[in-house]
């Protein structure tokens, strides 16, 4: 029987593959694989997952089984392995029967290193028994978690790989994926029947990614705004519909932007193409649903929107996983507004198994949340996936943080509203009642005679659903109920309203507590500055930031004032001839008043308004 090359896995990575060092976990993966041993690896998309079997394949000899599910990828790896010296071959529907022949011919003389199979071929009896009498070295299933009825995609084709390990019960499996929760890696496991598999769950954080969540207001804005500061990048708008994608893609295009749409309606040829022209060209925006995407290996992908509300994070982590490949930092911004959650509830409703029903109410449940959230992004998607990490620093909520006050009144106003109700009831319907409202259903209930009716009138419901949220994700409340989630009163919650315990809240919107809207714009204000920040530090003038911002040098001008005033370092020499501070400084202290105008004139409009706001600036810092 032939045995593997000879020489060490890293000369091997060398050789074949061009690389001169393992990247993490691939090491401690392909020495188990090739200890014998059955591995679960969950490892991040870009991870370089292939390499943790395509390795041991040629060290140990022997043919090593891969089952992937999508022919195209099948495709893709097969032509770079064959590049490489290394004899692979995949066997799917699309051959000819003369291909087919040739490549059954190769295996049976021991002739392929790495066969790569769809999940219907494996599980064909026929073929397995064929499979039987060659020498096998190793499985390796990809994307595994599409066995589990808990992971987001499911295909029962993948049910029936459990049959591997009871025809083959001395040949190792190696599971992979991108994203399994815990469940779905128990799942991953007992569906395949791997015996005391090695689990390898490498970490998801991606420290480049800087997310956010902004409320959806006037979207086609809201996206220009993100690729105007991206002129010169490659992105993706992933939208829900394949209307929503022509439209929009028809949009940018009239508005002067080099826009493709990709959707599963296109021809193939033409899919194939846009895809093409993806990876190579720069600066090209891809607007698509979620069929784009697979297999796309673009490193500089520089910002990934979600025009439109994914299904769950799983997805939306996967997506946004394809912006930044390369490690520069890269902006996955999701434009979010209850309607769009009615929107993809509506899809839900259609699903007909109710466990899975369930299953998808409940994952889209865990997205909300993250919407909804106020704490660090990162951090929110990876305990989603069972990992922790430091906050990331510069995703929305990190880079503007929100104060937490006492909110012990809020939330036993919250918490006796509760109890007083009639029955259980929904975050909203709570949120009407305090406010106040006399709706239909309220009033039929009853519940507009409780003492607690109109308590929180001076909040909006907006900002009283917000509470609500908080108080539900620290624990004084919980939901139950998938579909139709009602709020109940936890033995915290009960313990705030009997001792007065001591709760944190933070304002939903900046200071007085207006809507949620007003936080997002500030923190896009913000984040402007920073990046008029970055381009002035990288030395460019007020006009050249402003052309390449696309924005005016007035607003340039406000963004510097704003940072002189926050304490920023900024040289005012580079921004103001001394000569003309001088004369600025004179004219204020003359004039005894730093009103913009007032100075202006006084100069007789020797100085523009933006050299005096940041003279004046500087001046108003010095006075403590
Ligand atoms: P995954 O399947 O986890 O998404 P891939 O196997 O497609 O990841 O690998 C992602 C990229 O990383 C590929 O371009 C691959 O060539 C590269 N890669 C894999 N292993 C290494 C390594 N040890 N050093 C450098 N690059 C690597
Ligand atoms: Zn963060």
């Amino acid at each position: 029987m032939e045995s593997g090359e000879s020489g060490t896995a890293l000369g091997l990575l060398a050789r074949h593959f061009g690389h001169t060092a393992f990247l993490p976990h691939q090491e401690e993966i392909i020495d188990s694989v090739l200890e014998g041993r059955d591995v679960l690896a969950v490892i991040a998309t870009g991870g370089g997952k292939s390499l943790c079997y395509q390795l041991p394949a040629i060290m140990k000899g022997g043919l090593c089984v891969v089952v992937s599910p999508l022919i195209s990828l099948m495709k893709d790896q097969v032509d770079s392995l064959v590049a490489t010296g290394i004899r692979a071959a995949c066997l799917h529907s699309a051959l000819s029967g003369e291909e087919r022949m040739q490549i059954e011919e190769d295996l049976r003389r021991g002739d392929v290193q790495i066969l790569y199979l769809s999940p219907e071929k494996v599980s064909r009896h026929t073929f397995l028994t064929q499979l039987q009498k060659m020498n096998l070295s190793l499985f390796a299933v990809d994307e595994a978690h599409c066995i589990s009825q808990w992971g987001h995609e499911f295909r029962p084709e993948y049910r029936r790989l459990g049959i591997l390990k009871k025809m083959f019960p001395v040949v190792p499996v190696i599971a992979l994926t991108a994203t399994a929760t815990p469940a779905v890696q128990s799942d991953i496991i007992r569906q395949l029947h791997l015996s005391h598999p090695r689990i390898v769950v490498g970490s998801f954080f991606r420290p480049n990614l800087a997310y956010a969540v902004v409320p959806k207001k006037d979207a086609y804005r809201q996206l220009c705004g993100i690729i105007l500061r991206h002129r010169n990048d490659a992105g993706i708008v992933y939208c829900n519909s394949k209307r929503t994608v022509e439209n929009l893609a028809k949009r940018l295009q009239r508005d002067g932007f080099s826009a493709l749409p990709y959707h599963a309606g296109l021809p193939g040829g033409r899919r194939a193409e846009i895809q093409e022209r993806f990876s190579k060209n720069g600066t090209l925006i891809i607007v698509a649903t979620i069929a784009f995407g697979m297999g796309i290996d673009k490193p500089d992908v520089r910002y990934v929107v979600h025009y439109d509300l994914p299904q769950n994070l799983e997805h939306y982590y996967q997506e946004t996983g394809r912006a930044g490949r390369d490690g520069k930092e890269s902006e996955c911004v999701l434009l979010y507004s209850r309607g769009d959650r009615r929107k993809v509830q509506f899809f839900l409703e259609k699903i007909e198994d109710g466990v899975e029903r369930d299953l998808a109410y409940r994952r889209l449940g865990a997205l909300i949340d993250y919407c909804e959230g106020s704490s660090c992004r990162m951090q929110a998607i990876l305990s989603y996936f069972g990992e922790r990490c430091p906050p990331c620093g510069i995703c929305d909520a990190c880079r503007n943080p929100r104060e937490p006050f006492d909110g012990t009144e809020i939330a036993m106003l919250v918490i006796r509203c509760i109890s007083e109700l009639s029955s259980s009831f929904g975050v909203s319907y709570i949120s009407d009642v305090l406010h106040g409202s006399r709706g239909k259903r309220i009033r039929e209930r009853g519940d507009d005679q409780i003492p607690s009716w109109g308590r929180g009138h001076e909040y909006s419901r907006e900002e009283l659903q917000q509470y609500l949220h908080q108080l539900i994700r620290s624990g004084y409340l919980s939901v139950e109920g998938d579909r139709y989630p009602v709020v109940a009163i936890t033995a915290s919650g009960r313990e705030v309203l009997e001792k007065g315990e001591r709760v944190l809240l933070r304002r939903p919107g900046k200071g007085k507590g207006k809507k949620s809207v007003e936080v997002s714009d500030s923190s896009s204000a913000r984040s402007s500055a920073d990046q008029t920040l970055r381009l002035f530090q990288a030395g460019l003038t007020i006009r050249e930031i402003a052309r390449t911002r696309d924005i005016t040098e007035e607003m340039v001008g406000a963004h510097l004032e704003e940072l002189i005033l926050s304490g920023a370092e900024i040289t005012l020499d580079d921004l103001v001839t001394p000569e003309k501070q001088q004369r600025i400084r004179d004219a204020i202290r003359e004039e005894g008043s730093d009103d913009l105008r007032t100075i202006r004139q006084r100069l007789g409009g020797r100085c523009s308004f933006t050299e005096i706001r940041l003279v004046r600036a500087s001046m108003r810092r010095k006075v403590p």
